[in-house]
């Protein structure tokens, strides 16, 4: 058996067409096609229903290994990843030790590869220890085998524009990217959810959508002053929308992410005092939400992005002020999409595969993901049945952890297949 044979797959919702893949590469040659089908050397896959979509590429995982592998490891991370129907994963820096060093990301990237499951990219910290008073070995990380173009402190606030300013100007040397997670710490202290009527009513202290906005304004005149990439990690409120907008029509090198979460959940479900929905940023308005949506829908937001945080049961099975922040969602992102943007018409699966596979995969500089699937092209493919709904089961979950926000909700799809290199890592719905 030399390959894969997938029959009658809607490429990017297109007419129904044979492709295979062979020896790590896309085949749709027709006669090569056809010829494979009578020498019976390739295992058939019947995809008939099924849209292909290129491999997604995730541009902001935590993997939580090393160090809290009680919640998630480098294998168990990407198997998640693999079932959600990603091909490659950034993996954020705040483990333990946080990976601000060749050392460290060399470590995570080589675990990626030693677990087949899909393509760890690791981001590199701005800051030693996410401390936000030096800036981290940036070349040294960017020059080891795991090649970072992607920098972040994520979980913190690179806060100081001296420093951020300084990283905007490093990264530049080797075509990287800084990726703030923007949150003004002093307007944030002790922050549990949206600032608003319903903080107030519920007795938790409220986390102003400014305190984004502020950090993420600074932050495009500091990289247009510097003319350097910036990319705004999972941007929560219509303000900071309006910021991003304008920045991009001054022909700043702006980009911004969105985390699924924030398209479909509100700030609502805080009333359950169930921390399962302590995220941060907090979930927001149903304006927001909708802001978030239509940004996504004209491009100003390029890309999806998970915020995948797994935790284990006992750091958010407490009291809400004491809970974790963050929730998983590798497995449900591709179904969330279709929910909030694909079936009310907001986006094609062509534009799905831009905003969850080519954008996430040109920003990070991963040059062997998030290609169109044409002739020649690497092997990396997600076959998804947009027919089906079904209730999430938080046990179904081949994470470590269980925190999803979706357990007991109904949502649409189900990745069947995913292949990485040519090679299946899920396969009828299962880990291959
Ligand atoms: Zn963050």
């Amino acid at each position: 058996m030399t390959g894969y044979l997938i029959t009658g797959a809607a490429i990017l919702g297109g007419d129904p067409t044979d492709l295979l893949l062979q020896d790590g590469r896309v085949v749709l040659d027709p006669s090569v096609v056809e010829r494979s089908r009578d020498d019976g050397d390739v295992e058939v896959v019947d995809a008939t229903g099924l849209i292909a979509l290129p491999g997604l590429v995730d541009l902001h995982t935590h993997l939580r290994e090393p160090g809290r592998e009680d919640a998630e490891t480098v294998l168990t991370g990407t198997q998640a990843a693999a079932m959600g129907g990603f091909t490659a994963v950034h993996a954020m820096a705040n483990t333990e030790p946080v990976a601000d060093t060749a050392g460290v990301v060399e470590q995570v990237w080589r675990l990626g590869r030693e677990g087949g499951y899909c393509d760890v990219y690791p981001v590199g910290a701005v800051t030693v220890g996410l401390a936000g008073q030096r800036l981290a070995e940036l070349g040294a990380m960017a020059d080891s085998a795991a090649r970072v173009r992607v920098f972040s402190d994520d979980g913190h606030c690179v806060d100081d524009a001296v420093l951020m300013r300084r990283a905007l100007e490093y990264v530049k040397a080797f075509d990287g990217v800084v990726a703030q997670h923007a949150q003004e710490p002093r307007l944030t202290g002790n922050a549990q959810m949206n600032e608003g009527e319903l903080s107030g009513r519920l007795g938790l202290a409220g986390w102003p959508a400014v305190a984004e906005e502020a950090v993420i304004a600074r932050d495009c005149l500091l990289a247009a002053h510097v003319g350097s990439r910036l990319h705004v990690c999972h941007v929560s409120t219509a303000g900071s929308v309006e910021i991003i907008r304008q920045a991009k029509a001054s022909g700043w090198n702006v980009t911004a992410e969105v985390c699924p979460h924030h398209l479909l959940l509100t700030d609502e479900l805080a009333a359950t005092y169930d921390p399962i929905y302590k995220v941060n940023p907090p979930l927001r308005t149903a304006a927001d939400t909708e802001a978030l949506r239509a940004a996504l829908a004209d491009g100003t937001i390029d890309v999806v992005a998970t915020d995948h945080a797994p935790h284990p049961l006992e750091d958010k099975d407490c009291e809400w002020a004491a809970a974790a922040f963050g929730m998983i969602g590798l497995e449900t992102a591709l179904s969330v999409v279709q929910e909030t943007m694909v079936d009310p018409g907001l986006l094609t699966w062509a534009e799905v595969a831009e905003r969850m596979s080519y954008a996430p995969a040109r920003i990070g500089r991963v040059g062997d993901h998030g290609q169109p699937l044409e002739e020649g092209a690497p092997a990396n493919v997600v076959l998804y049945d947009p027919s089906v709904r079904r209730v999430v089961d938080a046990r179904e979950s081949v994470s470590l952890s269980r925190n999803t926000p979706y357990a007991g909700m109904e949502l649409p799809g189900r990745v069947v297949a995913t292949f990485l290199r040519g090679t299946p890592t899920v396969l009828d719905g299962k880990l291959a």
